[in-house]
């Protein structure tokens, strides 16, 4: 197999003394789109912050591999410039800062994207007449007041702005409104085609899902992976929930609300999975 453009390998995390995840691997290959389920609280949005290096996260083992060269000791505004972007679940808001001035300086971050004066403005200009959104939001204060479905648009902006390598898109859980989601959709594309854009999809919203075609599917469950499959594995999740992989409720005692029909065999092999989820914990709790 071709190198993969991003290896996580063995990766353990932890947040202060609580670990999260439990030894992660993950290849993705230059152009693919990965998509990342799995319950609330599975440990999805803490892999993108390991994987982009969020400092609020230890990785205790492992190692993250950008295109062959070991990344795991950079800082994230290095990760940055090898070309990792992550979307924010939840995006800071900054008082003060027009969202121009917030784009002038991630811009000014990446001198190779050679967006200075006029061809920034025309670069945005472009992409906002292509995400069909108004040029009104330049000059409002960024993700002030923003709707959640509005923070995903600036984001989706960023992301055609700064063209990195490797997207990683975290959805919001409260899920995006049909205008926010034609935006998202429109600019995956966007920067698919035109980049040939890599991307990991962090979502259990399978909406998006139907306008986009995935090459790899994994599904988290208490930081582990437990199942991975083609684009098929979504459709099953949408019908049959996250039981099938051994889970009933979420990591604060949520009961998880799909139901498993008994009827439907799920179409592939549940208690393997369940086994192997079991296992890893075990495994995790001896060390
Ligand atoms: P998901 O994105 O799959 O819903 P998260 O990665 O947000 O899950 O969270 C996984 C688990 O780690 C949850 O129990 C969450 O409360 C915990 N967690 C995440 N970040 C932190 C943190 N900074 N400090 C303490 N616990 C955290
Ligand atoms: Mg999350």
């Amino acid at each position: 197999m071709e190198e993969a453009l991003l290896s996580v390998q063995g990766v353990c995390a932890s947040a202060g003394e609580k670990p999260i995840l439990h030894g992660i691997d993950l290849a993705i290959g230059k152009g693919e789109t990965h998509v990342l389920m799995g319950p609330n609280g599975a440990g999805k949005s803490t892999l993108g912050q390991v994987i982009m290096g969020n400092p609020t996260y230890t990785m205790t083992e492992g190692a993250i591999v950008l295109e062959g060269k070991d990344i795991s000791e950079e800082n994230a505004a290095e990760r940055s410039r090898d070309g990792l972007f992550l979307s924010f679940q939840a995006p800071v808001e900054v008082p003060g800062v027009p969202l121009r001035s917030f784009l002038r300086a991630i811009v000014a971050q990446h001198p190779e994207l050679n967006l200075k004066g006029k061809r920034f403005k025309k670069r945005i200009a472009e992409i906002l007449e292509q995400l069909n959104m108004s040029a009104d939001y330049l000059d409002r204060e960024l993700n002030v007041g923003f709707s959640g479905g509005e923070k995903k648009k600036i984001e989706m902006l960023q992301l055609l702005l700064l063209k990195p390598k490797l997207a990683i898109l975290d959805e919001t859980d409260s899920g995006l409104d049909v205008d926010a989601l034609n935006v998202v959709s429109k600019a995956i594309a966007a920067y698919r085609a035109e980049n040939d854009g890599t991307i990991l999809l962090i979502t259990h919203n399978t909406r998006i899902l139907e306008h986009l075609s995935v090459d790899r599917t994994h599904v988290m469950v208490k930081g582990h992976l437990v199942a991975e499959g083609d684009a098929s594995l979504i459709g099953d999740i949408d019908q049959h929930g996250f039981e099938q992989f051994g889970v009933a409720e979420d990591i604060e005692g949520n009961k998880i609300s799909h139901a498993l029909d008994e009827d439907e065999a799920p179409a592939f092999d549940a208690e393997a999975a369940l086994a192997h989820a079991e296992a890893a914990v075990k495994a995790a709790e001896a060390k």
